[in-house]
């Protein structure tokens, strides 16, 4: 018997989604955009790329996707945030906008634009529970304050770091049950251990 290979969505809202599409592809996954709810209906898992988390929460509720996804992760699909998509899935923002909306299934407490403006954005190798040594670049990120209880810590920016400042010893990537996020954007190094490890994820669901 062939076990045919799970697809994997990107909302194709905005931001980088081309380069989640590629490196899910490397994993060994379908990949495909996802802008529409039958679209999402028929996804095994979905990557919430990095991008403008305010702009995604609008478009989300343009494209009629809002209460969709958030009934999809409710009833457990596999789903992983890098950057303003970890920022889109925890469940309270700080320094967020009032009316940008939350999808929930991350029960952490994120800082957005915690790392600083653009010009501030930030490199480092971080160890990443599950996946290894990973070259980690933060762009106006934000990183986890606070964890639940069902929430696994994956990375820390290293304190020996001169350059981390303020970031040292944040939180930058973690885990819940099948939900994965990280603060950095593994999809431009053409590292693709990261979209791998989620894609083992979905596998397993
Ligand atoms: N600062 C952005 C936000 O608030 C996230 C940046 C990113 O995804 N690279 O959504």
């Amino acid at each position: 018997m062939v076990i045919a290979a799970p697809t994997v969505g990107v909302l194709a809202l905005q931001g980088d989604v081309r380069e989640h599409l590629a490196a899910l592809r490397e994993a060994g996954v379908g990949a495909v955009p996802v802008r529409r709810e039958s679209e999402l209906a028929a996804v095994d898992g979905l990557v919430i790329p990095g991008g403008e988390s305010t702009t995604i929460s609008k478009l989300l509720e343009i494209f009629e996707l809002l209460e969709p996804l958030r009934a999809r992760l409710a009833s457990g699909m596999p789903a992983y945030g890098s950057c303003a998509g970890m920022i889109l899935l925890a469940g309270e923002v700080l320094d967020g906008r009032p009316d940008q909306q939350q999808l929930g299934g991350l029960d952490v407490v994120v800082r957005r634009n915690a790392f600083g403006r653009q010009v501030d954005s930030f490199e480092t190798d971080l160890d990443v529970t599950g996946v290894g040594s990973v070259r980690a670049v933060f762009i106006r990120a934000p990183w986890v304050e606070k964890v639940g209880a069902e929430v696994e810590v994956l990375a820390t920016v290293p304190r020996d770091d001169p350059a981390a400042g303020q970031a040292a010893g944040r939180v930058v990537a973690v885990r819940q049950g099948t939900v994965l996020a990280t603060a950095f954007h593994p999809e431009i190094t053409g590292d693709h251990r990261v979209h791998a490890y989620f894609a083992d994820l979905v596998r397993e669901a």
